[in-house]
């Protein structure tokens, strides 16, 4: 059984005029057969209306699916009495870190989930001090959140979910709002939260960079999945991402302007440090 289990799904959105007669259909995820293994790092890429935040939704039952299946650690999303089941096993960490802090003190945010899921006080203190610390974000324990970063508030909110004791997070586009720093916080928080405790992760980005270390990317457009694969494999098909409107890492993309230059590199070189080697292979051999 797989964390994430998704087999022909579609959802359609339905417009309706005030007489309630169907205006428009649209099909913002069509045909989706995907998987999301236990303990992996997942990153759906895609650009926008691609359908990635409508998945998300009803990876979090907040959508239902119009057709096709869709289990979440083998619990149907379908079924109105298992929206609690599924809603406990993947917390979801919105973009806009403002909308998901309530408390005034860091610890008091951390502390709401589990409170709300009638954990017993002893415990609840014991799972924010975990949490904030797997987050790395002890020291502002007593903190009020108006005063941190974006990258610092989006921690405090992933640590809120993980009070809660996840098996898994659904992210959608959680570093929009950040800068460059505030963006490279979260994405090492993510790769420690899914190397140490062991939480599947599925991040969804439009941020090529950020999915480089992930265990599989997927790529959708219109609805669709139209590539998969680890990150090397998807990054090697330059042409291909561009046609769904994809940008790919920059040392990936000079990588590929030198190699259709004529410049004898491997396929999707990911970092600088793979670019430096293999161009200084390149060298070597003139
Ligand atoms: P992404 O997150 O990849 O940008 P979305 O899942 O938000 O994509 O949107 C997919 C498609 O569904 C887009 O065409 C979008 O306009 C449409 N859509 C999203 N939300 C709604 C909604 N509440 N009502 C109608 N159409 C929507
Ligand atoms: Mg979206």
């Amino acid at each position: 059984m797989e964390m994430i289990e998704a087999k022909n799904l579609v959802y359609e959105y339905i417009r309706r005029d005030e007489e309630g007669n169907v205006e428009g259909i649209i099909r913002a995820v069509d045909g989706v057969t995907m998987e999301v293994k236990r303990g992996d790092f997942v990153a759906i890429l895609g650009h926008n209306g691609s359908g990635k935040s409508t998945i998300a939704k009803q990876i979090n039952a907040i959508l239902e699916p119009t057709e096709g299946t869709l289990f979440v650690n083998g619990i149907d999303v379908a079924e109105e009495e298992n929206i609690w089941d599924v809603r406990q096993t993947a917390g979801m960490v919105f973009q806009n870190p403002d909308n998901q802090i309530i408390a005034s003190v860091v610890e008091e945010d951390v502390a709401f989930g589990p409170e709300n899921l009638g954990v017993p006080t002893e415990e609840i203190w014991e799972r924010v001090a975990e949490s904030l610390q797997a987050v790395g974000m002890t020291e502002y324990r007593y903190h009020s959140p108006n005063k941190l970063s974006g990258g610092q508030k989006q921690r405090v909110a992933i640590a809120g979910i993980m009070a809660m004791k996840p098996k898994c997070i659904v992210l959608d586009e959680p570093t929009a709002m950040l800068d460059p720093n505030g963006r490279k916080e979260v994405i090492k928080t993510l790769h420690e939260l899914n190397e140490k405790e062991q939480v599947t992760v599925l991040l969804i980005t439009h941020y090529m960079d950020e999915v480089i270390h992930a265990d599989k990317v997927i790529v959708m457009d219109d609805g669709k999945v139209v590539m998969q694969g680890t990150p090397r494999e998807v990054f090697s098909k330059v042409a291909e991402l561009k046609k769904h409107r994809l940008d790919v890492p920059q040392v990936t993309e000079l990588a590929y302007e030198l190699q259709q230059a004529g410049v004898p590199l491997p396929n999707g070189i990911l970092t600088v440090e793979e670019f430096t080697e293999a161009l200084l292979a390149v060298k070597g051999k003139y």
